[in-house]
């Protein structure tokens, strides 16, 4: 790794020796730490738009886009304007205000089915919610989910797929008791005939099943059309409901989501992310005849102090008006689709086999040797090694890739022709250096 061992972040190292003493892995979200890919984590002090500047005092091309949040860029001067008079007027009041309204009549106008919305402060929370909601509607335990996909941390969902189909999951964490997990089934992805299967045993047992319709978490994983509408069919004739884990994919690839993108209507769907606007947002809904069976209108607890956060309600509605205002929806898929003409006669002429896939602004280069995958599946050492050194090589050349070879790139409405053409040039650049 030439490249790696060149650059030196003294400030980003000596943020890190402090950070590692006090915080554990000196990160407060694992895959910043760089394990993946090896090296010191960089502290970054300031971002505009679609850069990052670091402590160091280089500033790079972002494509992570603090993960999804920013998808009108960095310090949006609409949304931290907005930010900063909201600021003025109180940081929370523990009461209702007039924002949660105001986004929650934005998020039913937009998502198909959606009659009312729950706000809390993190995608887990919304999954972890909606779930408990989705127990409460149907009377059942059992929950599915699918391998490869990820609904944040909470402990039913920490899953890994057991030996064989008739097995439950096995907890994918510590800390986990078996118990917790005994309630989740954990089938793959595209994969009609063994969701049919686990339907034809269980069916009557399970409450919900839960997919990022558009994965995006180990990988992009695209989806047949067909396979999400056979689990829509399935879950419909079982009495089970079908959950959309749109926390990604909520108002990014569509004003409407997935939902909107292939025409099918979950029972619930989860948001995060982009709905925050880079402030601590999650929320979840559904049709009124579900989401009343939450407190204090129905039986199924739920609460949070900062929920519905003036401040950060704010900033979700600032960023809903950037795109509405800026059609950003066909903004991204042209910026999205520019960047793949781009990249794809550069990867044909990488050293080793790279796949690219894209769904709207969520962008991936698969090191799969096999081909871009549908399911889960995991990257040998070698093709996990050659993302490695091009993250660094890229890194080395001023673009700021996710941190892992299983994560995809997130563009915004910050990103312009020049610096899609900047990324080009540097992954050109860089592929030969990878051996
Ligand atoms: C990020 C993410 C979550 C968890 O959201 P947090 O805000 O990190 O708790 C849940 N589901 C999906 C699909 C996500 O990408």
């Amino acid at each position: 790794m030439t490249d790696s061992t060149e650059a030196r972040y003294p400030n980003s190292e000596a943020l890190y020796a402090r950070a590692l003493k006090v915080i554990p892995g000196g990160v407060s979200s694992p895959v910043r730490a760089f394990r993946a890919v090896g090296g010191t984590p960089l502290f970054i002090t300031r971002a505009a738009g679609a850069e990052v500047t670091d402590a160091d005092g280089r500033t790079y091309l972002d494509m992570v886009g603090s993960w999804g949040p920013l998808i009108a860029g960095h310090a949006h001067p609409d949304v931290a304007g907005a930010v900063r008079e909201a600021l003025g007027r109180g940081t929370t009041f523990g009461a209702p205000c007039e924002p949660e309204v105001a986004l929650a009549e934005r998020v039913v106008a937009s998502y198909p089915g959606i009659e009312q919305v729950r706000f809390v402060s993190s995608g887990t929370e919304a999954v972890m919610s909606a779930i408990r909601l989705a127990r409460a509607y149907t009377g059942r335990d059992l929950i599915v989910k699918f391998a490869g996909c990820y609904h944040g941390h909470a402990d039913h969902l920490l899953v890994a797929a057991g030996s064989g189909l008739a097995t439950f999951g096995k907890p994918s964490s510590a800390g986990v008791p078996e118990a917790f997990t005994a309630c989740t089934c954990v089938l793959p992805l595209d994969d009609e005939a063994a969701a049919r299967a686990l339907f034809a045993r269980q069916g009557a047992r399970i409450a919900a099943v839960i997919i990022e319709p558009v994965p995006a978490n180990h990988g992009l994983l695209l989806q047949r059309r067909e396979f999400l509408a056979a689990l829509r069919q399935l879950t419909r004739e079982h009495g089970t409901l079908l959950i959309f884990d749109e926390v990604i994919s909520g108002f990014r690839l569509a004003r409407g989501g997935a939902a909107e993108l292939y025409g099918i209507t979950p029972d619930l769907a989860t948001f995060g992310k982009v709905i925050g606007g880079g402030m601590p947002v999650g929320a979840f809904g559904g049709p009124r005849r579900i989401m009343s069976r939450l407190a204090p209108e129905g039986d199924t607890y739920q609460a949070g102090t900062l929920s519905g956060n003036p401040v950060a309600m704010t900033a979700g509605l600032a960023t809903l008006d950037v795109l509405e205002r800026s059609q950003g929806w066909e903004q991204l898929e042209r910026t999205g689709a520019e960047l793949e003409a781009l990249l794809r006669p550069v990867l044909e002429r990488a050293p080793f086999p790279v796949h690219l896939v894209r769904q709207g602004s969520l962008i991936w280069m698969a090191f799969n040797e096999a081909g871009a995958p549908r399911a889960a599946a995991t990257l040998t050492e070698r093709e996990s090694g050659r993302f490695a050194q091009l993250f660094h090589a890229m890194l080395a050349r001023g673009v700021y890739l996710p941190p892992s070879a299983y994560e995809a790139c997130f563009l915004s409405l910050a990103h312009t022709r020049a610096h899609l053409q900047r990324f080009t040039q540097a992954l050109a650049d860089a592929l030969p250096a990878v051996t």
